[in-house]
């Protein structure tokens, strides 16, 4: 019924642009890298039917990697069940579910069977390493802690800690220590929220675990890439963690080990990768995947997540540094369940009104509007 409705309309135009956005400050520094930027050009594509219809989302793929789809009815590229179905069209996965939601007058979380809550959790993704610069006179943690209380005045009630600073900016002792200062100053002066925390990488798991004997007591809400995932690692922190902070969660997936084929089933990621985590989450070291919504497609974490959900764990996409991936990531939460909480990026936005989006204590409420709900101002 619904996708005789798509088969009504007909592409006539693909156009490219870039939409902007401005995060509230320069992000700085996490374990590894050294800027994160003022916030991001994306590029979008809009799709309009021949009845009138438009739809836009990102869209990475390079234009001789996009199909050339005028002419082709909504339909036979798109299953509102399944998502994007002609192999072809997957490099505009995020326009066909905007422009399919239009069509039917469906937002996306409706689509996918509106199976999670409609205010999904949100934690502030943006809390960067400024205590280290500049580097001739650092600031010291205040700064981080300014942040948080910005923050917290947007509406964000969890926040996600950059640690890992002795792996490159400080020595290494110092650097451990800094981690367990924030870590406590942010629990005491925040005592209603949620501490999370993420070090890219940058610990051994040696380092790791002294750094979580100094924070035992703060009850973490999550660790995320404390190490590089392996399964002896996960087993020392896990034995750690059930003796001493049991209801902490263990998140991973983010970095990418190997690449995925173009129009492979997890997009950027390598399906080996994916198993790999997916049996580190059977045996219960991880608690939730993070793979990127946008490297693995929208289309491709719809298939994923019925064998997430089989290994007995939860999703939780990554989404930094672009904030439109975080109101997909939020719809696909909204709409499929099984999501711990979103990457939330303060920013504000340019060339496009997501205004239909509210955080208020935490949570990010879904919009009724069709599609993702975010209008496009150029
Ligand atoms: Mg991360």
């Amino acid at each position: 019924m619904s996708r005789a409705l798509l088969d009504e309309h007909r592409i006539v135009e693909v156009r490219t642009l870039s939409v902007r956005c401005r995060y509230p400050r320069r992000i700085s520094r996490n374990s590894k890298l050294l800027n994160h930027g003022d916030g991001p050009t994306t590029q979008v594509r809009v799709l309009r039917t021949d009845k009138g219809a438009s739809g836009w989302g990102i869209s990475w793929a390079k234009p001789e990697e996009t199909p050339d789809l005028v002419g082709r009815a909504v339909g036979s590229l798109f299953d509102p069940d399944q998502g994007v179905v002609a192999p072809e069209a997957m490099p505009l996965d995020f326009p066909l579910h905007d422009l399919s939601g239009v069509i039917l007058g469906q937002s996306v979380h409706q689509m996918l069977g509106g199976k999670g809550p409609r205010d999904v959790p949100c934690y502030d993704g943006a809390i960067y390493m400024d205590d280290v610069e500049p580097e001739e006179n650092p600031v010291g943690l205040g700064v981080v802690l300014d942040n948080c209380r910005h923050d917290y005045d947007l509406g964000y009630r969890a926040f996600k800690l950059k640690i890992g600073r002795g792996f490159k900016w400080m020595p290494p002792e110092e650097g451990l220590q800094r981690d367990i200062d924030l870590t406590r100053a942010v629990r005491d002066l925040f005592p209603g929220c949620d501490t999370l925390v993420d070090a890219n990488d940058g610990y051994t798991c040696d380092g790791f675990l002294r750094y979580l004997d100094g924070v035992a007591d703060c009850n973490l809400f999550w660790i995320e890439e404390p190490f590089q995932e392996n399964r002896d690692d996960l087993r020392r922190l896990r034995e750690f963690l059930t003796r001493r902070s049991p209801r902490t969660l263990v998140v991973d997936g983010e970095a990418r080990i190997g690449q995925g084929q173009p129009g492979g089933p997890y997009g950027g990621f390598a399906p080996e990768h994916i198993d790999l985590l997916l049996g580190l989450a059977r045996e219960k070291l991880l608690d939730a995947l993070i793979m990127d919504i946008a490297s693995v497609g929208f289309t491709n974490w719809r298939r994923l997540m019925p064998a997430v959900t089989a290994a007995g764990v939860r999703a939780a996409p990554h989404t930094w540094g672009e904030p439109l991936k975080t109101l997909y990531t939020a719809q696909l939460a909204s709409g499929l369940g099984n999501t711990v909480t979103v990457e939330g990026i303060p920013a504000r936005a340019l060339d496009h009104d997501w205004n239909a989006y509210a955080l208020k204590e935490g949570l990010l409420r879904m919009p009724d509007a069709p599609g993702f709900g975010v209008k496009l101002l150029a």
